[in-house]
C-alpha cells in the first residue's frame, strides 16, 4: 500500500481542517470538550452541531451527492476519519442513521424510501434507532421472535427489543421482525421501518454502569407499519442485516481514536509524578507505553488494509479483525490508565486525574456492541481462516 497522499488529497485534508477550525465550539480544539450536563441542553447542542455538519456538507461524505453526501472516495473518508480522530469533535446526533440505517436504505430501499428518509437523517431532523437485539437474542440474530403479521396493507408488530440505543429519542426504528416461522431460521425475517411515535410503542430506559441512560427496552404491542415500509423483500431481511453488520464493524474501527488516546496517556505520564519522578521515567511504564504504541500502529495498519480491500470492492469478514483487535487494545489501555491513576483513579468527573474510571467502565461496551469479541473470533475462524464450525464433527 502506498502511504503518500496526493496534492488533491492533501487539499481535501486542509478543507476539513479549516472547516473544523472555523466551526468547532470555542476552545474545543484546545481540549475544552465538555458537553452540557443538562440532558435537554445537550440535545440542543448536538442538534446544532449536526445542523452545522449538514450545512458544511460533512454530515455523510460517503453518501451519494444526490442524497446530500459528497460521493467521497474511500481515501477521502480515511482522511476525514483521521482529522476527526485528531480533533475529537462532538458526537454526531445522526450517527446511527448516517452510518447504519442510511447505507441499508440506500442499498435496499425504494426510490420513495430514499427520498423520504435520507435527507432528514443528514440534517438531524429525524433520529433513528436499530432494533435487532431481543432479551434472549443478541448474537444469534436469526433466532429473533418479534412478530410482524401481514394484515393486507400493513404489518401488525408484537414483541420486545432491548439495548436499543437512543430509542427514547428516536423518530424511527429500523428493525428486524419474524414474518415466517416455517422454514430455516435465516429465512422469514423482514426488515421494517417503524414509526416510534405511535400508541403501540413504549420505551423504558436502562441505567448503565456509567450512570448514563442511552439504551432502552422497547415494547411493541399491536404497533403497525404500512407495507411500503418494508426494506428489501418480505422474508428477505437476513441479507439486509448481514450487509448492515459489515458496515457497523467498519465504522466501529477505532484505531485512529486509539492513537489520540495513547498520546493523551503519554502526556499524562509526563506530567504525573510518583515520589517526585515523572511516571514516564519508570522503566515498567516506558515498556508498557512502547508495547501500546506498537499494538496501536499494527491496528492502524490493519485498518488501512481493510480500507484498501474495500477500495477493491471487498467488504468481507476481515473487518472483524479490526473490531476485535481495536476493542482488546482499548480495554488494555483503559485498564492501564486505571492502574497508573492509583487510588485516585476511582474518582469520578472533574476530580479524576485522567478520567480513567468512567472511560474504562464505558469501554466495556465496546467489546459487546456490534457483535461481541467472541463472535468476531468465530467469524475470523470460520470465514477468514476456513476452520470447521464448532458444531461440526
Ligand atoms: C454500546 C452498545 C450499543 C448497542 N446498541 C444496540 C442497538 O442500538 N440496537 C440493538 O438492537 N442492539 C444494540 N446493542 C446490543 C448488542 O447488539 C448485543 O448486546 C450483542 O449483539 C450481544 O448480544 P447479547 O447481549 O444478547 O449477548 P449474547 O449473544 O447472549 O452473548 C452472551 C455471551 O456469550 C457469547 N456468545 C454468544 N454466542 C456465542 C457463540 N456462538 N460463540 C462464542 N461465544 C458466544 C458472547 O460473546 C457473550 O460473551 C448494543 C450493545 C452495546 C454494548
Amino acid at each position: 500500500m502506498n502511504f503518500d497522499y496526493t496534492d488533491e488529497q492533501e487539499a481535501f485534508r486542509r478543507e476539513i481542517r479549516e472547516w473544523y477550525e472555523e466551526n468547532l465550539p470555542d476552545g474545543w480544539i484546545d481540549g475544552e470538550r465538555d458537553l452540557p450536563d443538562d440532558e435537554d441542553e445537550r440535545e440542543q447542542f448536538l442538534r446544532e452541531w449536526q445542523r452545522k455538519l449538514h450545512e458544511g456538507g460533512w454530515a455523510a461524505i460517503h453518501w451519494p451527492e444526490e442524497y446530500g453526501g459528497r460521493d467521497a472516495s474511500l481515501m477521502q473518508q480515511l482522511i476525514y476519519q483521521q482529522e476527526k480522530a485528531r480533533v475529537n469533535p462532538p458526537p454526531e446526533r445522526s450517527e446511527i442513521g448516517v452510518d447504519l440505517v442510511g447505507p441499508a436504505i440506500e442499498g435496499f430501499g425504494t426510490e420513495e424510501q430514499k427520498e423520504r428518509y435520507l435527507p432528514k437523517i443528514l440534517s438531524g431532523e429525524e433520529l433513528w434507532c436499530i432494533g435487532y437485539s431481543e432479551p434472549d437474542v443478541g448474537s444469534d440474530l436469526a433466532s429473533l421472535q418479534c412478530k410482524a403479521v401481514d394484515e393486507g396493507d400493513h404489518f401488525r408488530i408484537n414483541g420486545q427489543k432491548i439495548w436499543t440505543t437512543h430509542a427514547h429519542k428516536a423518530d424511527w426504528c429500523y428493525m428486524f421482525t419474524r414474518t415466517d416461522n416455517s422454514g430455516p431460521k435465516h429465512h422469514g425475517i423482514t426488515a421494517l421501518i417503524v414509526d416510534m411515535d405511535q400508541e403501540g410503542v413504549t420505551t423504558d430506559r436502562i441505567r448503565q454502569i456509567t450512570d448514563e441512560r442511552e439504551f432502552n427496552q422497547v415494547y411493541f404491542d399491536d404497533a403497525t407499519t404500512p407495507k411500503e415500509n418494508v426494506l428489501n423483500e418480505v422474508d428477505e431481511g437476513w441479507e439486509v442485516a448481514m450487509r448492515q453488520l459489515s458496515f457497523e464493524r467498519i465504522s466501529l474501527s477505532q484505531s485512529l481514536d486509539l492513537e489520540r488516546r495513547f498520546d493523551e496517556l503519554v502526556e499524562f505520564c509526563k506530567n504525573e509524578t510518583r515520589g517526585g519522578t515523572p511516571l514516564v521515567e519508570d522503566p515498567h511504564v516506558r515498556e508498557k507505553l512502547a508495547e501500546f504504541d506498537t499494538r496501536i500502529q499494527a491496528a492502524k495498519l490493519t485498518y488501512f488494509r481493510n480500507v484498501s480491500k474495500q477500495m477493491n470492492g471487498d467488504l468481507g469478514a476481515e473487518a472483524s479483525f479490526g473490531k476485535l483487535y481495536d476493542s482488546e487494545i482499548a480495554a488494555d489501555l483503559h485498564r492501564f490508565r486505571v492502574k497508573l491513576g492509583g487510588p485516585k483513579a476511582a474518582l469520578w468527573g472533574d476530580d479524576s486525574p485522567n478520567g480513567a474510571a468512567k472511560d474504562s467502565l464505558a469501554n466495556i461496551s465496546i467489546r459487546i456492541g456490534g457483535g461481541t469479541s467472541d463472535i468476531q473470533r468465530n467469524i475470523i475462524g470460520e470465514r477468514v481462516l476456513g476452520l470447521p464450525k464448532g458444531d461440526q464433527e
